[in-house]
């Protein structure tokens, strides 16, 4: 995948998983960390827990390592690359802050047509 591309998956990773931490958890530590792709480093600030802060970064990993040049989402994926049981948590945190979200772009949507 492109530079582009990869910025915007650890993003998505990122928003994703500290909303789900933050609601879930308490323990969250604020951590700096550089990743590097191909001939780009991108630097991310994580405020997450442990357990979350080693999913996600299970999860770079594994994006760093997607050998699709246009990667699929990773449930259609063809060859996938998760763990099973890493596979079943990162789920787990997509789902809780995809609907999250919605309901609150739902919610601020309602808000400006009533307010
Ligand atoms: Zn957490």
């Amino acid at each position: 995948m492109t530079t582009e591309k990869f910025e915007i998956e650890i993003n998505t990773l990122k928003k994703f998983f500290e909303l789900y931490c933050k609601d879930k958890h308490d323990d969250q530590i604020e951590k700096e960390i550089i990743l590097k792709y191909k001939d780009k480093e991108f630097m991310l600030n994580l405020s997450l827990c442990p357990t979350c802060y080693d999913s996600i970064n299970y999860s770079f990993e594994r994006l760093k390592q997607c050998q699709h040049e246009i990667k699929p989402r990773c449930r259609t994926c063809p060859t996938p690359c998760y763990e099973k049981i890493r596979w079943k948590n990162a789920a787990k945190v997509m789902k809780y802050s995809a609907i999250k979200l919605s309901l609150s772009k739902v919610k601020k949507r309602i808000k400006s047509i009533f307010s």
